[in-house]
Order: C-alpha cells, then structure tokens, then sequence
C-alpha cells in the first residue's frame, strides 16, 4: 500500500540531487503523494531542472521564505494546482559565512538576525501561510528538519542556536495547530553532504563524530533515511504524533562520548 496515496504535498528546500528534499519528494511521488516543489531567487531554474529528475512531474513555484508578498501570496498559487493541502516540508536553512566556523563570540546581530530568519521564524510563517489551503477534517502533517541543538556542535555556532530555536518553535506550533489537526514535527538527521552542509566550515568534524559514535554505521552521502523519516512523518502513521523529533542519526544521540 502506497503510504501518501492522492496526498497533496508541498516540498520545499530542493537544490540538489543530494538534497534531503530532493528524496522526500521522490519517495514521496513513490508513495502516491502529488508534490510541489517551491524555490527561490537564482536557486528556481536549478530546482527546475532537477524537478526533471524526480518520478513524475512537479511543478516549481517560487518561495523566498523572508519575502512577505511571496508568503501571502503562497495560497492562492498553491491553489492553481491544489485543492487543499495535507502535508508541508519545511527543509530550508542558511546562515551567512560570519555566522559559522568557530567565530561564535563575535558574530554580529545582523548575521544570526539572517539565520534566525530563514531557519527559524520561516517554520511558522510556512506554516501560516499554508493553512488557508488546510481542512480541518482532512488534517495535515508539518514536517521539518533540524541537527541536534541540545548540545554545542563544532563550528555550527549560530546555526545550532537557529536549530534549537526551531525546535522550541515547533513545539509551540504544535501547541497553537493540534486544534486545527494539524501535526508539527522535525527530523533530526545526522550530516549529510548537502550544499548547505558544504557551507560549514570544518563539517568533516561532524563526519569523525558519526564515525566514532554512532551504533548504526551512517552514511554521509546517503540523503535516504532522513528523507524516508519525512515522508512516514507525513503519512497517517502518526496519527498522535505532534511537537515530536524523531531521530534519523544512526543512533548518535542515545550514545555518550
Ligand atoms: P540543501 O542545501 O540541499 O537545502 C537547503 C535549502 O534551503 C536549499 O534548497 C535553499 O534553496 C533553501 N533556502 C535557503 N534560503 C532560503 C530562503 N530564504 N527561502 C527559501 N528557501 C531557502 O541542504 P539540506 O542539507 O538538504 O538542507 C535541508 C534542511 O535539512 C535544512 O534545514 C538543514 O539545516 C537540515 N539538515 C541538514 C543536515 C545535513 O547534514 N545536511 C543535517 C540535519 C538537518
């Protein structure tokens, strides 16, 4: 049985093969699901082209989740190829250079404000500007992803205080959407070689750590069970799961140093 059979699903967040979303929407289009992909600025004909690649076509719409006019336009541009929506992927981050790599004391304002922006707050204004298109008998199941922000991580500074705080926020969106049926949930994925984690300097660190600690051997090019842990988040197999993250990590977060 197909696990998001005639589910209508926006994914955002594809840039490359590698991408995490670029599996969540294939895997997705697999398990029955129509998907739409969204992309912003110079990264749209990319995404364009590697929507090419999935299972079946997705349409590409443009999404710059710090642009105001792109969010409140979202609903009505989702509406020309759905008619309402069950599940959302949220698998946006990014965080300037100064923001990264060790320099955590003195990093300024504008660059976490950045980081914050789009990694962060963006969680609950896609979430805000989706809901028009959500029916409350139908529920739906938001899904992001983050990297373990309980622990200071080597040089992911401000990035890991971005991650920790959408952990907190999709606890409390679960807080304000349980009564309106819908889920909040994230996957905490170990690293993977995306384009975003090229950007953190020193991301081999991360490799040592995996490789040392965690019980499941993890693979760092493997994009396929963070996005496999998305896509049986958005199905109905998790009926009561709601302000969860649920660990794609190889085990890593069970283990002490
Ligand atoms: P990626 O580079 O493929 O995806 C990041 C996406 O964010 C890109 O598609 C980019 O276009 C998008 N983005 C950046 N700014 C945006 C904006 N203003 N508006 C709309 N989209 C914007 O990398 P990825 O690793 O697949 O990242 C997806 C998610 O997974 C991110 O939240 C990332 O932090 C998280 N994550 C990644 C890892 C890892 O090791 N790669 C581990 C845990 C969590």
């Amino acid at each position: 049985m197909a696990i998001l059979q005639d589910k209508n699903v926006l994914v955002t967040g594809v840039l490359t093969e590698s991408s995490i979303a670029f599996h969540i929407a294939r895997i997705a289009q697999e398990q029955g699901a129509n998907v739409v992909l969204s992309s912003f600025g110079r990264a749209l004909s990319i995404t364009t082209r590697i929507a090419a690649r999935l299972p079946k076509p997705a349409p590409v719409i443009e999404l710059d989740v710090t642009n105001s006019e792109h969010l409140s336009n979202l609903s009505s541009v989702l509406k020309e190829h759905f008619p309402h929506l069950d599940g959302i992927v949220h698998s946006i981050g990014f965080a300037p250079e100064a923001a990264l790599g060790g320099n955590f004391l003195n990093t300024e304002w504008a660059d976490v404000a950045t980081a914050v922006h789009v990694s962060t707050f963006s969680y609950k204004s896609l979430a805000m500007a989706c809901k028009p298109l959500i029916q409350k008998e139908r529920g739906a199941s938001i899904v992001g992803l983050t990297f373990d922000a309980t622990v200071a991580w080597p040089k992911y500074d401000w990035m890991g205080v971005a991650k920790a705080g959408l952990e907190s926020a999709n606890r409390y969106l679960a807080r304000d959407l349980g009564s309106e049926n819908i889920r909040c949930n994230l996957i905490a994925a170990g690293p993977i070689k995306t384009m975003a984690a090229k950007s953190i300097p020193g991301f081999e660190q991360f490799e040592d750590v995996w490789n040392s600690r965690a019980p499941l051997s993890w693979d760092v090019s493997d994009p396929i069970p963070a996005a496999q842990g998305a896509v049986a988040l958005l199905s109905d197999f998790f009926p009561k799961t709601t302000g969860e993250i649920i660990h794609v990590d190889g085990g890593v977060h069970a283990i002490g140093g």
